[in-house]
């Protein structure tokens, strides 16, 4: 299965990768999480994304296609995938085309569109913290203790990503609306796309979700 969980920043495509990459057994593939990653390890990658990210604007096209050329070269994509995260421009839906088709494989591709609106993204995104013990993600609004993280424990190890700032959520979604949604329109016409209510519960949107993978 070769899923993309497609949406505006925040909607929780991470979240259900997550879930369905252990469903499915299928690898989790982030962009977001593979750009930080080079970030933090300061490599050529990393230092030219940085400053992109930090605004919550684009990593240019050129890089991301190198990048997603090396994942999707790699053995362990080989028997699918869930992409989070890309494409997010149309140059990217594009490549990513011409990569699969040179794959020898002839798995479909199924584009997972979460939907909420901006408002309650930046709700959600600005109460988001990442354990710094466990790498588990949480939100503020849902936990019933702020300093104590629900899956390992750990007392006051929160982080707050520096886009999850409310002025560069703003700008996030604006890059959103303007660049990536377009996007769909070009897996409309080109192929599958289930879309899903991104407000539900978790649980809810990962039901909706394989109740409409398995019609389709
Ligand atoms: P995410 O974790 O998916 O919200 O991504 C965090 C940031 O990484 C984005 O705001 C972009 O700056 C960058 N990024 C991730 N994926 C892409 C992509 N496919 N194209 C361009 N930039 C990306």
């Amino acid at each position: 299965m070769r899923l993309i969980l497609f949406g505006a920043p925040g909607v929780g495509k991470g979240t259900q990768a997550k879930i369905l990459s252990s469903k499915f057994h299928i690898p989790h593939i982030s962009t977001g999480d593979i750009l930080r990653s080079a970030v933090y390890k300061k490599t050529e990658l990393g230092l030219q994304a940085k400053e992109i990210m930090d605004r919550g604007e684009l990593v240019p096209d050129d890089l991301m296609l190198k990048l997603i050329g090396e994942v999707l070269h790699d053995e362990k994509t080989k028997n699918g995938f869930i992409l989070d995260g890309f494409p997010r421009t149309i140059q990217q839906a594009e490549k990513l085309d011409d990569l699969l088709e040179n794959l020898s494989t002839k798995k479909k591709l199924c584009v997972i569109f979460l939907s909420a609106d901006d408002e309650l993204i930046v709700r959600r995104l600005s109460m988001r913290r990442t354990c710094s013990a466990c790498g588990n993600i949480i939100n503020l609004n849902y936990i019933e203790d702020p300093s104590s993280c629900p899956y390992c424990g750990s007392k006051n190890t929160f982080i707050k990503r520096k886009d999850d700032e409310e002025d560069i959520i703003r700008n996030r979604l604006k890059v959103f609306h303007e660049t990536t949604a377009p996007v769909i329109n070009y897996y409309k016409d080109n192929g599958c796309v289930l879309e899903v209510d991104g407000t539900l519960a978790v649980e809810e949107v990962t039901a909706k979700i394989v109740e409409k993978l398995e019609k389709y």
